[in-house]
């Protein structure tokens, strides 16, 4: 193999950023070892076979930026739709908004119109106040109440991790705000978009932006071990890069059933959560958002599971204090042999494709 300034592991949105930027800026030889036959990481989009309609293989993506700046950079790479982001949970039969607004909050006490003041009385009495909340049950039940809680988190909760919102952290489900006006879009962020072309096709074009980035796809870094002259990003799964030595860090992972329906659409919106007992979390129509004109449609199934790719680092205090340790040891490697952890996997830590990126150009720039 001819010497690599830079070797990035993972060809996914964290890989393909860090190897643009190291090309661009400093001239580096980059090599890119992706271990899937794809670029694009679990953003990858394709085409449904036997279909001409755009399918987000490993869940669907929806692309919001917090800073302009971010979003002017990626658009070096692509043109945008406006995203269409708007999701609804099916209670007792009903499609209420997600996150939890008015309009939810109407549905399910069954008393509207509400306003503000009228809405935070009405769920006052069944808020269970907790100061400091310690976990996402009592976080949830003292900013939204029981009746709320019950209905849309407490299954949907123990379905997404296989663990009740008590064992898990606030943050779990903080995540999703919760709205005292009429906004319907599931993310607040003023820059929600869709890359024209999909996401492959985004990312691919970062990955040959420049003759010093060299890309292999279906090979597994761990089995050679190649290091750059300067620098190696990893942006696998952290416990993987060291054998596991101190257990595995806990993974949520997803199956997905897609079915192609033969009709316009299935869904009045991309997602359709399902917090009741059902098995699965949720159904996606992604075409809502790719904007493609078919007389028939893509509908996905999940269905959340311990079994498969790694998805959704675990966020309980046990798993927080393994990757502590792990992360003492990439220290060591950083010091020892240039090697960076980045990403989704490599930092185990659940972050956003805008964010991912934004990390990633900070990362590269400090490559040096
Ligand atoms: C189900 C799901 C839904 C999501 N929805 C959204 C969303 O709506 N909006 C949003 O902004 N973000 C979303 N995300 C987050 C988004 O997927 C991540 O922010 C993004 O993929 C992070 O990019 P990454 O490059 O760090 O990791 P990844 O995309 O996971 O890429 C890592 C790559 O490294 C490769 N790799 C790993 N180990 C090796 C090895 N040993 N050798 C070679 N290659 C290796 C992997 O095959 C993979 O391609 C979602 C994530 C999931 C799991």
């Amino acid at each position: 193999m001819p010497p690599y300034d830079l070797v990035v592991v993972g060809a996914g949105p964290t890989g393909a950023t860090v190897a643009e930027t190291a090309a661009r800026t400093r001239g580096w030889r980059v090599l890119v070892v992706e271990r899937r036959s794809h670029v694009a990481g679990n953003c990858y989009d394709a085409t449904y076979p036997g279909t001409e309609l755009l399918w987000h293989c490993y869940g669907p993506h929806y692309l919001r930026f917090t800073r302009p700046g971010t979003m002017a950079y990626v658009g070096m790479f692509t043109e945008w739709l406006p995203g269409n982001y708007v999701v609804r949970a099916e209670v007792d039969g009903v499609l209420v908004p997600m996150p939890i607004n008015l309009e939810t909050i109407e549905l399910l006490y069954g008393q509207a119109p509400l306003d503000e003041t009228s809405a935070r009385e009405l769920i006052a009495q069944d808020i269970v106040a907790t100061p400091e909340p310690t976990d996402s049950e009592q976080f949830i039940l003292s900013r939204a109440g029981r009746r709320l809680y019950e209905k849309l988190y407490a299954n949907y909760t123990r379905k997404q991790w296989g663990r009740s919102a008590a064992e898990l952290d606030p943050s779990v489900c903080g995540r999703i705000p919760i709205r005292f006006d009429r906004n319907p879009y599931y993310v607040d962020s003023p820059y929600q978009v869709m890359p024209r072309d999909g996401y492959t096709a985004l990312f691919d074009r970062m990955l040959r932006s420049s003759p010093n980035i060299e890309t292999v796809t279906d090979v597994d870094w761990t089995a050679d071990r190649i290091h750059g002259r300067a620098a190696t990003v990893f942006c696998g799964p952290l416990d993987e890069y060291f054998g596991h030595r101190l257990g595995p860090l806990p993974w949520r992972s997803l199956r997905f059933e897609t079915e192609v329906v033969d009709q316009p659409w299935y869904q009045p919106c991309v997602q359709v959560n399902y917090p009741g007992v059902e098995p699965y979390t949720r159904k996606v129509e992604v075409k809502h958002v790719t904007r493609q004109v078919s007389g028939r449609t893509v509908v996905v199934t999940e269905y959340p599971s311990d079994v498969g790719d790694p998805y959704y680092p675990v966020p309980m205090k046990e798993s927080r204090a393994r990757y502590e340790r792990y992360r003492k040891l990439t220290v060591r490697e950083r010091e020892s042999r240039q090697v960076f952890f980045a990403g989704r996997l490599g930092t185990y830590r659940y972050i956003n494709t805008d964010e991912a990126i934004e990390r990633a150009r900070a990362l590269a720039d400090r490559l040096a």
